[in-house]
């Protein structure tokens, strides 16, 4: 589904590269965790592959297709194959939890109609049927990142990409949002989640890639993190 070949990322800056090199491959329906401390290149990672940024050497291919030579109208179509969820949430606090994420299928034209039928089938997939009327001010942080997930999973996106998804909610709630992403690949859909949390990481025995100073180190099979912690 995604795949760098030997990717660099140079940003405008004397810094070295925020990433270096990368040849990684993700098939379709991976659960895949990146790992890395800060300033590792996770972010980047993720810019790219939502086409936020573009490599400055090397190719990135996103069903065989070489991401820097969309046409405009692929660039569209490419994001909204892609649900994002953000370790702030980056709920609109004015719109109620329903608002929030119909706004998702808003901007990308969807009816009234399909609307009315497609949120509550994703607040009910993320168990926050019933708070529909919330405002996100209303909710536990748990809960305000299910409406995030809730707005990801909406526009029935191929790929789901997490950026530090857990980071602002307390153990338990991080485990069963953790959960509630196993269950969205578990139907199919490819996720990526960029984590600073390693217990979390080991416990859930998905492949993991780790990035250190903008170079791949650490690239594993299912499972094999847990035997070091
Ligand atoms: P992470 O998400 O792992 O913390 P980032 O991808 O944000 O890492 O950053 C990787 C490197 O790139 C860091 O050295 C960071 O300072 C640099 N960087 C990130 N974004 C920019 C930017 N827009 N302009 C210049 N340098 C940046």
């Amino acid at each position: 589904m995604i795949e760098f070949q030997k990717v660099t990322k140079l940003y405008n800056s004397n810094k070295g590269p925020a990433l270096a090199d990368i040849d990684l491959r993700i098939d379709n329906g991976e659960f895949v965790f990146l790992t890395g401390s800060s300033g590792a290149g996770k972010t980047t990672l993720f810019r790219l592959i939502f086409r936020e940024e573009f490599p400055t050497s090397g190719r990135l291919y996103f069903w065989k297709k070489d991401t820097a030579r969309y046409k405009p109208r692929e660039v569209l179509e490419h994001r909204r194959r892609i649900g994002m969820v953000f370790q702030d949430f980056r709920l609109l606090s004015e719109k109620t939890v329903f608002e929030n994420v119909a706004f998702a299928l808003e901007v990308l034209g969807r009816s009234p109609r399909e609307i009315r039928k497609q949120v509550p089938a994703a607040l009910d997939q993320v168990g926050l049927s019933g708070k529909e009327k919330a405002f996100p001010g209303e909710l536990s942080g748990g809960e305000q990142q299910r409406v995030g997930v809730a707005r990801a999973i909406v526009k029935n996106p191929l790929l789901i990409l997490a950026d530090e998804p857990t980071g602002n909610l307390d153990p338990d709630t991080a485990w069963r949002l953790m959960e509630l992403f196993e269950q969205i690949n578990r139907k199919g859909t490819t996720v990526l989640v960029a984590t600073h949390a390693l217990s979390m990481v080991s416990r859930m025995k998905k492949r993991i890639i780790t990035l250190e100073d903008g170079l791949l180190v650490r690239h594993k099979k299912q499972g094999e993190y847990a035997h070091e912690f």
